[in-house]
């Protein structure tokens, strides 16, 4: 009688410890820039509220598992094909996930997807105050309650091939909306395509936000490897992290496109980004023909900078491309080559990052300074 309590006991033990396991949410390194908090966030995904296949919640739960600060469930306003089956009007995917996400700390914003043949094409509206009166057969009148509601508003997946087979093109009606500033962004990625300069360029020259999204349907771990990658994404530089700091960077286009190891941005926020994920260890070496010294230099962020030298010396020798690994120290050796090393003070050393670049068609340039100390 003792010996089955005590085993039913045991049962009931491992039962209730092993339903205690839950996964961890991973941490993405992308350091905040001055003044900033970097933000990494998804605005664009669907459920099962229009053409995807997963619940809202699935949305949140994915999202912060993967490291997210913030996500927009977008379903398409005009997809009436799962109306039989689902029931609900087009605010029903955010009205059911956003308790969920309040109870993780992610910040839902509140979107839907204007879903239109080019053009004009797609267009995501971010913090809608009520998607329903956005579905109208006519954009411009979407777009204008959008406007009128306060929305940022993106342009989705302008070379999308089903849309533009040859490239993405800028059409009289883009000219009208954007005169009416009825949309402030642009998507320069999405899920795996990249729109390349020809968009970086409007998005430079028309002083668009630079956005990246997956434009998820299924679920985002068979699309992307999340285990030695991220699910593309949008980061958004913000005085805070709350939904109103969201708004207020996205329309002041404090943005940049993380897509596989590589950021799109403007200038300013790529060099924080690169300024704060390093940490040179030494500043002073000591050169001599015929031997090496290194600089040390210490990366704290998930990505690989890939270095290419920029005027080579020839007193000392340096390698031309050199990979700064994420959460490494690497070691940037220099060969003196002549007698007269021992005499250069001051050396300053220039790279190009080839995978950051700053909009529309140049790579991010950055420096290391060390003393020569013979
Ligand atoms: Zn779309
Ligand atoms: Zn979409």
């Amino acid at each position: 009688m003792i010996k089955i309590k005590l085993s039913a006991i045991i049962l009931i033990l491992f039962i209730l410890l092993s339903s205690g396991f839950s996964q961890g949410r991973k941490e993405i390194s992308i350091p905040n820039i001055p003044g900033y908090i970097t933000l990494k966030c998804d605005f664009h995904m669907h459920t099962v509220f229009s053409d995807g296949t997963v619940w809202p919640t699935v949305r949140v739960d994915e999202a912060w598992l993967e490291g997210l600060d913030a996500i927009s469930i977008t379903d398409h306003l005009e997809n009436g094909s799962r109306r039989n089956e689902i029931k609900g009007d087009d605010n029903k995917s955010y009205d059911l996930a956003v308790s969920r996400a309040e109870s993780l700390g992610l910040l839902l914003v509140k979107g839907a997807e204007i879903t239109k043949g080019m053009p004009p094409g797609h267009f995501n509206v971010l913090f809608t105050t009520d998607a329903n009166p956005l579905d109208n057969n006519d954009h411009r009148i979407g777009l204008k309650i959008a406007h009128d509601q306060g929305a940022f508003v993106m342009w989705n997946h302008p070379g999308w091939k089903a849309q533009a087979p040859d490239s993405a093109i800028w059409y009289d009606e883009h000219n009208y909306l954007y005169d009416q500033d009825w949309f402030q962004g642009i998507e320069v990625f999405n899920s795996t395509e990249s729109y390349g300069e020809k968009v970086y360029r409007w998005a430079k020259d028309k002083n668009l936000a630079i956005i990246c999204n997956t434009d998820i349907h299924g679920i985002v771990g068979m699309q992307y490897d999340l285990v030695n990658g991220h699910r593309p994404m949008t980061l958004v530089f913000a005085k805070e992290k709350s939904l109103g700091g969201i708004k207020e960077a996205l329309f002041a286009r404090r943005t940049a496109a993380y897509f596989n190891d590589s950021i799109v941005g403007r200038e300013e926020h790529l060099e924080g980004i690169f300024k704060q994920s390093i940490e040179q260890k030494n500043h002073e070496i000591k050169l001599k023909k015929g031997f090496t010294d290194n600089i040390y230099i210490y990366n704290s962020s998930d990505i690989d900078y890939v270095l290419i030298l920029q005027k080579k010396s020839k007193d000392f020798s340096v390698p031309e491309k050199i990979v700064l690994k994420s959460h490494e120290t690497t070691l940037l050796p220099l060969t003196g080559i002549t007698n007269n090393c021992d005499n250069i003070h001051e050396i300053n050393l220039s790279f190009k990052i080839s995978n950051f670049v700053v909009v529309p068609d140049k790579n991010l340039n950055i420096s290391f300074k060390v003393i020569n100390h013979n």
